[in-house]
């Protein structure tokens, strides 16, 4: 039985760290193309031009059209070329993230991610996910190597709109309870191997993390401000979710969750909000008690993640829709049902995304009860289930 851990080069964070973004960039190259998107590029290229030059590292600005499509990888590896670049850094969110890491690696050459919002674990791993003209996804690129270098500075994510960050803690929220379901199942992870207990344990630091400091987080970016608890929620979705998902595996979660992006009613919504509410539909179906599923419901209702179908914009009532997100669920190409250790079939999917919804519908109504029973102690039920 093969084990196997694979993990970036250099990982580093803290708060207000941009102007040293040279110094870790300078062990990479020294001929850079800088690709991002307009708010990304407004919110660092100063202090990225200034660290580059202070380093001697020759660079250009390029702006993303927006898209991880292939016509988009196409024309900035042509103005890589171009450029003859070494190295290739990328400023922004997930798909700019996703989409330098597949010309770097079409380029052989290293690349840099600098992620300045938290939306979601793409830095850190050796996958992207590249989209069709019309949005939808066209293929999983498994890559030859890792990220070279991940730099957070999370002054900049303390910043950024609270929602990225909330989407990033839904999307980590399911990494422990997909790498239980894999380790359970003795699945094989990205890479093709077993799991080793390392990454098993930094799945599960990922969900410990999020529930002791979510909350916290949260406040500290709609303060704007770069406290030690958003350090730590930070690191957790982007270094431990991200180590956590590729070395591990994922499961129902993720493959339901390529469900709901077959309905329209949900192109509204992030990854990570669809992810949440996907993970606790894992929970019913892995059937956890109810302990569990009070502390995981609100966790999510307290940092403002979907608990119900409405708030991630379907209708319970929509039968047809939600067989169709268990049979795309079912079908998933990288047979991410089959990860959990017993067999599950696309109706068992239809009642537990039923019964998550009525779950958070009660749990939704309970909250309103104790709003009110601030006022009148009388009607206290007890902040649960
Ligand atoms: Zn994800």
């Amino acid at each position: 039985m093969k084990r196997m851990l694979v993990a970036l080069r250099s990982y580093v964070q803290g708060p207000g760290i941009m102007p040293e973004i040279g110094e870790h960039v300078a062990l990479l190259g020294d001929n850079a193309v800088v690709v991002g998107g307009n708010t990304a590029l407004k919110n660092t290229r100063d202090a990225i031009s200034k660290s580059l030059a202070e380093h001697k590292i020759k660079y250009v600005f390029e702006l993303f059209s927006g898209e991880t499509t292939l016509q988009e990888i196409e024309r900035l590896e042509n103005f890589a070329s171009t450029q003859k670049a070494n190295l290739i850094i990328g400023v922004g969110g997930g798909k700019v993230i996703d989409t330098v890491k597949v010309v770097a690696d079409d380029l052989n050459i290293p690349v840099a991610l600098v992620p300045t919002v938290v939306a979601s674990d793409a830095p850190c791993s050796a996958l992207s996910i590249i989209y069709k003209e019309d949005g939808t996804i066209k293929q999983f690129r498994t890559l030859r190597e890792h990220p070279a270098l991940v730099f957070v500075d999370t002054q900049i994510i303390a910043r950024a709109p609270v929602r990225f960050l909330v989407a990033g803690m839904g999307d980590a929220l399911s990494t422990r309870f997909e790498a239980d379901a894999c380790f359970s199942s003795g699945a094989k992870n990205f890479i093709g191997t077993y799991t080793t207990s390392a990454a098993l344990a930094i799945a599960r630091l990922c969900y410990d993390s999020l529930i002791n400091y979510g909350y916290l987080a949260k406040m500290a970016v709609e303060n704007k401000t770069a406290v030690p608890a958003l350090e730590k929620v930070v690191e957790a979705v982007i270094l431990h979710s991200g180590l956590g998902f590729e070395n591990v595996g994922v499961a129902a979660a993720h493959a339901i969750q390529d469900g709901f992006v077959t309905l329209e009613d949900t192109s509204g919504f992030l990854h990570g909000e669809k992810v949440a509410f996907c993970t606790l539909v894992q929970l019913v179906l892995e059937n956890r008690g109810v302990d569990l599923l009070n502390e995981v419901y609100g966790f999510c209702h307290s940092v403002g993640l979907p608990i119900t179908l409405a708030e991630i914009g379907v209708s319970s009532s929509d039968r047809d829709k939600l067989l169709q997100v268990a049979r795309v669920a079912m079908e998933s190409p990288l047979k991410m049902m089959e990860n959990l250790p017993f067999p599950v079939t696309a109706h068992d999917i239809y009642d537990a995304i039923l019964f998550a919804d009525a779950l958070g519908n009660l749990f939704h109504s309970r909250q309103a009860i104790n709003e009110h029973a601030s006022v009148n102690p009388r009607l206290e039920t007890g902040n649960q289930l």
